[in-house]
Parts: structure tokens; C-alpha cells; sequence
């Protein structure tokens, strides 16, 4: 099928852009990648009268880097990213979770930004943005808003973006403890294909051994979430199979998956709960292995 008819407009900054949703947020869309916005156009599940593009803002594709955290562009492509090695190390969980974000060809085109803001709930990006605590910058006309991934995913394809608003960056924090490990792991049906469930995890450990402290996460329900409390249950410990399972099996249990054609909702718990407690073995390996 092809889209109706539409307008298209280039915004040449962010303050344009902002302009421009002023007056039609209602009716426009913003694009970036284009990697989801286009098939929903062409398949008509969107239907906006105007497309407001905002690839050539060059303000919008930033990554700065320092000691606390990674500021991403919203418009960054997702390929810049993956392939930048100071980000890489600096917060490693992004680049082992874009591996699984599609295809190369996708990548090539796709932003960070348009990944969150178009929030599936089997995306990896948005739940990398709950595991790590990310934030997000949102603008308008009337200034800017900080919200926490938590406050900012409201729902499966929905967001706190009001029509006004265009997000602008996103900060990821990075773990100061020398100690840390990370792990992501998801199964689809095919590579490339959106996860029926994904898992994420990091873990921090002291000179003893001890979990300093873990995020965990985990996409398979309608929204992916980070699970703060039950993580907190590893800290203090050595990360031994007894804790490892016990925090798995209460995260898994958390989630709310439905069934669909690719996986029951018993199979997608089941499915959480092992990769829970893989990736938290993962990345507590990982953590280990450091000098
Ligand atoms: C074959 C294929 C396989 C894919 N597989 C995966 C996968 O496995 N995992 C995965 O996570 N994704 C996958 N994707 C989607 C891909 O990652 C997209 O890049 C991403 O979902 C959207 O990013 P985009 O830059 O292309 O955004 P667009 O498609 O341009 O926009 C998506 C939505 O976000 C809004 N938007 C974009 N930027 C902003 C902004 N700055 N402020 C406010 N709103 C904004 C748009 O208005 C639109 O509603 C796949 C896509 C394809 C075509």
C-alpha cells in the first residue's frame, strides 16, 4: 500500500522544528530514520497530514561524552553509535544491545531518538533506557522538560511526547565502579526480527566480589521495565545461583506478557525468567573478569 497524501517540511533547527509543532503538532509527525514511521505510513496505521524532517539538525545528532554519562542526539543514527568506541566504553550496554536492533541496513538509517520515541515494547533501546536509568530531554516552544525513562515509556507505542514536543537527547548514565559488567540477550524468531523476549543486565562488584549494585530489565510485556527493587536483593552478595535464580523467577513474574502467534503469555514468563538469570550470570562474569 502506499501513504495517503502528505505534506513535507525540513526543519533546520530545533527551535524551528519546535515552531513548526506549535502550529500543527496535532496533524504533523516528526521523522527521523523513518524505519517505523514509513511502514506504519505505508500500511496506513499513520496518517500524518505533514512530515517534519528533522535529519539535517545538526544539533539533534550530538554524542558527548564524560565521566557521568553519554548525551546522545535524538537524531544520532543508530550505526554511529554502535560503532563508537569512547561511548562503548563508557556505557557498554548500548552497543551489545544494538547489535539486536534490526538489521545493518536499519541501523544505517535509524535513530536513537526515533527508537525510543516510537517505544515498542520488544525495542531494545527503550528498555537499555530503563535498565540504566536513562533521561530525556523533551522541547517546545515553551522550554524544556527532563523526564526519567520510567516517567517518559507510558505504554506499548506510547510515550509522555505531547504533540508539541520534540525529544531532543538522551543522557545515559555511566557506572563509576572499575568492577562492572553488562549483558544483553533477547530471542526472536529470526535475527533481526523484534524480540519475543529480551533481557538486560549490569552488575557492579567491589575488590571482594561483593554486588555493589545491579540493574536488571527485561522486554516481553506490554511495556519493557527495569525491576530496581528486585535487583537491590543482589547487592551484598557474591551473585551465587540461589540469588540469581530467586531474583530471575520475581522479575519474570512481573512482567505482564500477552500471547500472540509467535509465543504464549506461559512460554514469554518462562522465556523471561531464563534470560533474566543469564544475563545477570553474564554480566556478573564480565565484572569478574576485570582486573
Ligand atoms: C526490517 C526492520 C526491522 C526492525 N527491527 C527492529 C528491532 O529488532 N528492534 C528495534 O528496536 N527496532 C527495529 N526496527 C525499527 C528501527 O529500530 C527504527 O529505527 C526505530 O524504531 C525508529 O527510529 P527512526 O529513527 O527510524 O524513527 P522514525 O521511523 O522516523 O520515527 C518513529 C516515530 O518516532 C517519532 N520521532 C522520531 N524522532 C523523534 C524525535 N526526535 N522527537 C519526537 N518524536 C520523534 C516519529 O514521529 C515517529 O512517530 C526495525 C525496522 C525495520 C524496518
Amino acid at each position: 500500500m502506499k501513504a495517503v497524501p502528505f505534506d513535507y517540511v525540513r526543519a533546520r533547527s530545533v527551535a524551528e522544528a519546535c515552531e513548526l509543532l506549535r502550529r500543527d503538532g496535532n496533524d504533523a509527525k516528526l521523522i527521523a530514520g523513518g524505519q517505523s514511521l514509513v511502514p506504519m505510513m505505508a500500511m496506513r496505521l499513520a496518517r500524518p497530514a505533514r512530515l517534519i524532517d528533522i535529519n539535517g539538525i545538526a544539533a539533534l545528532k550530538l554524542i558527548t561524552l564524560d565521566a557521568n554519562a553519554a548525551r546522545i542526539g535524538a537524531c544520532a543514527r543508530q550505526c554511529d553509535v554502535e560503532r563508537d568506541a569512547a561511548l562503548a566504553a563508557l556505557v557498554p550496554l548500548l552497543k551489545r544491545a544494538l547489535a539486536w536492533v534490526g538489521h545493518v541496513q536499519t541501523r544505517n538509517r535509524g535513530t536513537v531518538g526515533g527508537s525510543l520515541a516510537h517505544a515498542d515494547p520488544a525495542a531494545e533501546l527503550p528498555l537499555v533506557a530503563q535498565v540504566l536509568g536513562a533521561s530525556v530531554v523533551l522541547r517546545s516552544t515553551a522550554g524544556a522538560r527532563k523526564l526519567s525513562a520510567a516517567e517518559f515509556f507510558t505504554g506499548p507505542l506510547t510515550t509522555a511526547i505531547e504533540p508539541q514536543e520534540c525529544l531532543e537527547g538522551i543522557s545515559w548514565p555511566a557506572w563509576p565502579e572499575r568492577r562492572t559488567g553488562c549483558a544483553f540477550t533477547e530471542v526472536s524468531r529470526r535475527h533481526g526480527d523484534f524480540a519475543i523476549v529480551a533481557a538486560a543486565a549490569q552488575i557492579a562488584l567491589d575488590e571482594d566480589g561483593k554486588c555493589v549494585r545491579a540493574s536488571l530489565g527485561l522486554a516481553g510485556g506490554s511495556i519493557p521495565l527495569a525491576f530496581p527493587q528486585i535487583a537491590a536483593r543482589l547487592a551484598g552478595t557474591r551473585v551465587d545461583d540461589n540469588v540469581v535464580a530467586g531474583v530471575a523467577h520475581d522479575a519474570a513474574a512481573a512482567i505482564d506478557p500477552g500471547s500472540d502467534l509467535h509465543a504464549s503469555a506461559d512460554f514469554r514468563r518462562h522465556l523471561a525468567e531464563v534470560l533474566a538469570a543469564r544475563v545477570l550470570r553474564a554480566a556478573c562474569d564480565e565484572a569478574r573478569a576485570r582486573p
